[in-house]
């Protein structure tokens, strides 16, 4: 028997992670950078689930799908959408094996933590106009504090009219902003934990400061600011009432560092999934399998409301799909595969302590196929089936994509969960996917381009 040298028995029997770049070509690279471009566009263009929802229903536009209803036929080959209530998606193209072969399911989510308006927001106080909020998500509250804010959303009126509303994203807007204590004073403020410095009854908006002209008037800034509304978007206060408005980063995304390999941008958690599941679907025309896109919504709040991913919207439209192709949907859901697209938390050098290295994701080392979340021994987790990892495993290798696995974070750290359990108490098979994020859930977020490509070519791999 020929004796095997060390180093080639440590390359076959070691797991060693490996480096994106090791392993691109020069076309790897150019496709690579022109997705991180158009990348950078959907982000900025789209910061809430509706932007994000109206984007893909352009772009599955342009590719040819159209909307789909319950009750409507449906044939092999078809490209159809769901818009669910304009805050979640669901984009399948029907593949010419039996349906009862199962669904190829990619879910994201496109709901990122920001501030919420409360629905009586607008008041006057030291001759400042402001807004109530309430944040949704898991936020460090100081981190929101003195950095510019876009305001988006919608108003619907009483008459069921809506206004949609925008302000903060082009150069001549203006832009809002959340106070903080100067250092000067701030010796109390400084003595509390991060958690408490900023409490959520102070992440007031700032909107203005003007009083309305008449001298005799009362609540004058609050009323010269009602004045403005009504003008530009014919609402009155109580209009709040039937409004979802927040308040997000109004910074652009930007390329970071001197050799442009990142991405700084709001949002990454989850659209840096939401786009490459987008343009997977869109690039693997010819599969056989039914391949389904779902952008969900309330992920960051706990995945409930109707479009959420706890919504029976989705068990709806597998049942509508079997039922319209001939199919048993038990066998449907049964056969059917899911990725859980949702981001890792990337490994912090400068945060060393909260990572367990050999189980951590590193940026530039792939996607991150994550088997299971939870926390305090694996509670609230869906934990993939060995065989599902496997499956998948298989798939990355034979199509090139570089992937590494990972947890969030060390044991008892802390931890947290995806939408993945919701998919795997249909009785799918689910596994978490993503990409490895820097500074996760801050206004502003890094993710490496090589990542964000590594992620699509698996979502390709899957839908192949
Ligand atoms: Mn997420
Ligand atoms: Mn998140």
């Amino acid at each position: 028997m020929d004796k095997i040298s060390t180093k080639d028995l440590q390359e076959k029997l070691f797991y060693k992670p490996c480096n994106v770049y090791d392993h691109m070509n020069s076309t790897d690279e150019a496709a690579m950078e022109t997705m991180s471009q158009s990348y950078i566009r959907f982000l900025a263009e789209a910061k809430t689930e509706r932007e994000a929802v109206a984007y893909a229903v352009r772009r599955a536009k342009e590719n040819g799908f159209s909307e789909y209803q319950f009750g409507q036929p449906v044939k092999a080959g078809d490209k159809l959408y769901f818009n669910n209530r304009g805050k979640s998606i669901y984009l399948f193209r029907v593949g010419s094996e039996p349906i009862e072969e199962g669904l190829r399911i990619t879910a994201a989510h496109v709901d990122s933590p920001r501030v919420d308006l409360k629905q009586n927001p607008l008041y006057e106080d030291g001759n400042m106009g402001f807004f109530k909020t309430h944040y949704y998500g898991g936020i460090k509250k100081y981190q929101w504090t003195t950095v510019p804010l876009a305001l988006h959303g919608v108003v619907i009126k009483k008459d069921g009219t809506s206004v949609d509303i925008k302000i903060g994203e082009e150069a001549g807007d203006p832009i809002f902003y959340i106070n903080d204590l100067l250092p000067h004073l701030a010796a109390d403020q400084m003595r509390k934990t991060m958690a408490e410095g900023i409490g959520g009854e102070s992440l007031n908006i700032l909107i203005g400061s003007k009083p309305y002209e008449d001298r005799e008037a009362t609540d004058r800034i609050k009323l010269n600011l009602l004045s403005l509304l009504y003008d530009k978007y014919g609402i009155a206060e109580a209009d709040f009432m039937s409004a979802e408005l927040c308040a997000v980063p109004a910074f652009p995304p930007r390329e970071i560092g001197f050799d442009r390999s990142l991405i700084g941008g709001y949002g990454h958690d989850d659209r840096v999934c939401a786009f490459p599941a987008l343009e997977a679907l869109f690039d693997t025309d010819d599969s056989a399998h039914t391949c389904m896109v779902i952008l969900a919504d309330k992920e960051e709040i706990g995945s409930d409301g109707n479009t959420g991913m706890k919504t029976w919207c989705f068990v709806d439209i597998i049942n509508e799909l079997a039922d319209a192709l001939g199919g048993n949907a038990n066998t449907v859901r049964m056969h059917s595969k899911c990725l859980s697209a949702d981001v890792n938390a990337a490994f912090d050098p400068n945060f060393k302590d909260v990572y367990e290295p050999k189980n951590a994701s590193f940026v530039n080392h792939g996607v991150v196929l994550t088997k299971y979340t939870g926390s305090r021994g694996k509670s609230g987790t869906n934990d993939a089936s060995a065989e599902y990892v496997a499956f998948v495993r298989q798939l990355f290798d034979k199509a090139g994509v570089v992937y590494q696995t990972a947890e969030l974070g060390k044991v008892d750290i802390g931890g947290g969960g995806t939408v993945a359990k919701y998919i795997a108490e249909k009785n799918i098979e689910v596994v978490d996917l993503g990409v490895a994020v820097v500074s996760m859930h801050a206004p502003y977020e890094v993710i490496a381009k090589a990542d964000l490509y590594m992620t699509y070519k698996g979502m390709c791999a899957f839908n192949q």
